[in-house]
């Protein structure tokens, strides 16, 4: 990164206009795949910005900010929020509302922190657009929608995002986290794990409970394929291998003298490497039918509900942005960690055109926070509150070094 004097700087006056952006964008929080106003705001400041820009996939919106010859770097923030009634207490909390796809209506908030991602992309923006002198090249601003739903990074490759923009030779990512305010954290390699969910119904016979006989009962089918799909990870995964399997729902029945005709329940699966990955959805697959076999049932309906991509850190790229950001942040403000358990459609970005990806942490807490007696809100809690400062002028200075050092003269 340069230190010349024509470097971006952020300066107070474009310090709190991104507070006052932030603080807009976390009290209009929208639903995956539904950004329109958090769109078309992203659309108005480009506009003002004089960067080009166009829709794709969606409320996804790409800025396209060309300086002349030189490497051309992606940068991706993510724009939705989550259907969480807030809790936070803070001046700018949110008291929207909106409709999950069934029509559900639900209260809204940026409870993962979009709207730090959104803030803190669009103030670099600003920032390279106005010190143009200090690098030289094409950054694509990637604001990619739903990505809680895993919806969003797909929807902007199929609508063709990498054949409207330039190619990239790197893909750069960040999320906040509970952590120091200040702080980075990366993980080389796997960054976040894989994550499959899916919903399986169970068809059975219905009967009155006095007779089983004329039953199948899936609920006694359900319960025998919930307990075996337990020994996938305990019993057929080399255990030097990470794995998940999680059953979060289980619904059956109406009342207790009736033997339903059909269950259903819905699965979570978590894994970093590709071949476990394979070998736990066909282990799933395998026991869900020979359970249902063993039932004298038809075999149960599997429908995919959301697939979370890989999002792996290719070591050499990430090597290079860990050395800029020590030099930018400190050493001792730059960790490693290990990999998350949580999962991000962000890898699938790089993966689709075979370029390497960078995704980093910076944490979003207060000492005081962190070391207080009681738990740190998580990431999708209702009590998940990112102090403003210093964390956003942290996301700009990590996301800055790490396109300057691609582009920076
Ligand atoms: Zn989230
Ligand atoms: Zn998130």
């Amino acid at each position: 990164m340069t230190t010349t004097a024509t470097a971006p700087q952020l300066t107070d006056d474009a310090r709190e206009q991104m507070h006052a952006l932030y603080r807009h964008l976390h009290a209009h929080p929208e639903l995956s795949m539904q950004e329109h106003a958090t769109a078309a705001l992203i659309e108005d400041e480009l506009t003002a910005l004089g960067i080009e820009h166009f829709r794709c996939g969606g409320t996804g919106v790409v800025g396209l900010l060309r300086n002349g010859d030189g490497p051309t770097v992606a940068f991706r923030a993510d724009t939705d929020g989550l259907p969480i009634a807030e809790d936070t207490g803070v001046d700018y909390a949110s008291t929207a509302t909106g409709l999950l796809e069934d029509g559900t209506p639900v209260p809204l908030m940026h409870g993962c922190g979009h709207d730090t991602h959104v803030a803190v992309l669009l103030t670099v923006a600003k920032l390279l657009a106005g010190a143009r002198e200090a690098w030289a090249g094409t950054v694509v601003l990637v604001f990619q929608p739903g990505e809680e739903t895993a919806a969003g990074a797909q929807a902007m490759l199929e609508d063709g995002l990498w054949d409207k923009a330039p190619l990239p030779e790197v893909v750069y990512g960040q999320h906040v986290m509970p952590g120091l305010a200040g702080t980075v954290q990366y993980s080389p390699g796997d960054a976040m794990a894989m994550a499959d969910s899916w919903k399986v119904v169970l068809h059975g016979k219905g009967s009155h409970a006095s007779q089983p006989q004329d039953s199948t009962d899936p609920i006694v089918l359900g319960a025998h394929i919930i307990t075996r799909i337990q020994t996938i990870v305990s019993r057929e995964i080399d255990p030097r291998r990470a794995a998940v399997v999680t059953v979060g729902t289980f619904h059956g029945g109406l009342k207790e003298n009736i033997i339903p005709a059909a269950a259903e329940f819905t699965l979570n699966v978590r894994t970093f490497d590709p071949a476990v990955r394979e070998q736990v959805l066909a282990s799933l697959r395998r026991i869900i039918a020979a359970e249902a076999a063993a039932s004298g049932a038809p075999e149960p309906t599997i429908e995919q509900l959301s697939v979370f991509p890989r999002n792996y850190n290719d070591p050499a790229a990430t090597a290079d942005v860990v050395g800029a950001l020590r030099q930018a942040l400190g050493q001792d403000r730059v960790e490693e960690v290990e990999p998350l358990m949580g999962s991000e459609d962000f890898g699938a970005l790089g993966a689709a055109i075979g370029v390497p990806s960078v995704f980093w942490l910076f944490g979003g807490h207060d000492a005081a926070t962190l070391e207080g007696d009681g738990a740190v809100p998580m990431n999708h809690s209702p009590f998940f509150a990112p102090v403003i400062e210093p964390t956003l002028s942290t996301g700009v200075r990590a996301a800055l070094t790490a396109v300057l050092s691609r582009v920076g003269r």
